[in-house]
């Protein structure tokens, strides 16, 4: 955990652990300088700004030489932290790095704990909250999309994007403040509708911003789609079709239900879980039966169903028994697989095979039908790759609310961002009410100053001490 901020000066090795090509060894704070100094033979004892320049270490013990690192000095305030840094490349060797570490902190430094060279950065004023978390979201993305909106929002969108609502709000309290202060002098105070209409578009623009944490969600998180089909019709082979763009970049998602989950990839930069349904059959063994169950809730807790059917078998007895049992679980999509070959089954045949769960329903158009039953339809061929685009694309807007949003990373993604706003959202809804009421104007500024102040806490303009805790150990140490 975080200790409290001091001003001393941290350490700690900013490359992962284990051998590599070049491991660095970070130092910040006000005696950056002066302990690399000790540490290190310098040509003169400061370095020029930003230049690397190589450099001995020796051992301060018997001043036999270590290694050769490159050296570069960042003076404050432009560096990362606002702090003197130093860094320190050295051959990437676990017992080189420790050393030098351990040298430092004989010298007077203090190991970095997670996040704290960030944590100085926005302590300092060199980057905003949403900003310090985007450098988190950086460095654990696991696709190239992620990365891209983690960049974005570190160049400072999040905050860019309430700024508008936080400028009207600061004007229009400006403007209340002066009507109550100057209340004996001439100055008009707004009108009723003006104030509603005004505290209306904050609340429009900022429930925009909270909407965006869906998609954001599932940006971050990524999502889970349960793939059921009888054996042979293709499920394998559409998979390795639809995930071949970029498989090979996510690595394990942590907290998912791991005995299901038979594959982790990403599909259009958006990390997703493949869950394997082949568990869900009918049985009369007691103990499969709680294996039966625990996979239907993982299907039900996917974000999108898939069942992918034969269509040169046409639609089967099982392909019905499955349908029936998924279909209820939520949206749902059917995958008519072997479209190359002669098919079996019609689009309208499927049609009524689809209905024939829901007989109610009888007489109203297909359209009508799947709609109310959430059920897409795709025609592909994992062979040929016909119509798998398509598939990737349904896939993609049936599961993510992305639709509406451009792609560039205009969204919050986590949810401490999403509770800033919702703060925000709730004092506002106060103070419209506070303004139909046409309650006095002191009342309604308190709404609206705990609306600003919500707003405050998501760029960390006010923010208390642990929480900054909670945000920062979620880093990797020596960031
Ligand atoms: P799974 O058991 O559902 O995973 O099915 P597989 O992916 O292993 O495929 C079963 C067989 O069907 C394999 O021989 C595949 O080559 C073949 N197959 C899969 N998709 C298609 C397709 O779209 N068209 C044709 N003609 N054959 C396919």
């Amino acid at each position: 955990m975080l200790i409290a901020f001091d001003e001393g000066t941290i350490v700690a090795i900013s490359t992962p652990p284990g051998r590599s090509g070049i491991g660095v060894v970070r130092l910040s704070g006000p005696r950056a300088f002066e302990i690399a100094a000790q540490l290190i033979r310098l040509p003169q004892p400061l370095l020029e700004d930003r230049r690397a320049t190589l450099c001995e270490f020796s051992d301060p013990r018997s001043g036999l030489g270590l290694d050769c690192p490159l050296v570069t000095f960042f003076y404050k305030p432009h560096s990362y932290t606002g702090e003197d840094v130093v860094e320190i490349s050295c051959h990437g060797a676990p017992v080189i790095l420790n050393y030098m570490v351990e040298c430092c902190v004989a010298r007077g430094a203090r190991a970095a704990e997670p996040g704290e060279f960030t944590m100085r950065a926005f302590l300092n004023g060199r980057m905003d909250l949403t900003q310090a978390e985007a450098v988190r979201d950086l460095i654990d993305a696991r696709t190239l999309f992620q990365a891209r909106v983690a960049a974005q929002q570190m160049s400072g969108s999040v905050s860019a994007s309430v700024r508008p609502s936080k400028d009207a709000l600061v004007d229009l309290i400006a403007r209340l403040e002066a009507g109550i202060d100057f209340a004996e002098d001439d100055v008009p105070v707004s009108a009723w509708a003006e104030i509603e209409s005004e505290i209306a578009d904050v609340l429009a623009e900022l429930s925009g911003i909270a909407r965006s944490y869906e998609a954001g969600r599932i940006v971050h998180e990524g999502f889970s789609l349960a793939l059921a089909g009888r054996p042979n019709v293709g499920k394998s082979s559409l998979f390795n079709r639809l995930l071949n763009e970029d498989r090979a970049i996510v690595t394990e998602i942590p907290g998912t239900t791991r005995d299901l989950v038979s594959e982790t990839a990403s599909l259009g930069g958006i990390p997703l879980r493949l869950l394997d349904t082949a568990g869900i059959r009918e049985t009369l063994d007691r103990i499969e039966k709680i294996g039966v169950e625990r996979s239907l809730q993982a299907v039900a807790d996917a974000t999108l169903r898939m069942l992918v059917i034969d269509v040169s078998e046409g639609w089967t007895a099982e392909d019905g028994r499955l349908f029936a049992k998924i279909q209820p679980l939520g949206p749902l999509l059917v995958a008519c697989n072997k479209a190359d070959l002669r098919p079996r089954l019609t689009p309208e045949a499927l049609e009524r095979e689809l209905l024939t769960g829901d007989r109610e329903s009888g007489g109203t158009s297909y359209e009508t039908v799947t709609t109310a039953l959430a059920v897409e339809t795709v025609w592909v061929s994992a062979l040929t790759g016909e119509g798998v685009a398509g598939l990737r694309a349904k896939i993609l807007s049936l599961a993510t609310p992305m639709r509406d949003l451009n792609a560039d990373g205009d969204f919050i993604t986590n949810l401490r961002q999403r509770q800033a706003i919702d703060s925000a959202l709730e004092a506002l809804a106060k103070a419209q009410r506070a303004t139909t009421d046409h309650m006095p104007h002191e009342m309604l500024l308190l709404d609206l100053y705990d609306a600003l102040r919500a707003l405050d806490v998501l760029t960390g303009a006010t923010t208390v001490e642990d929480v900054l805790g909670k945000i920062f150990s979620t880093f990797c140490v020596g960031k």
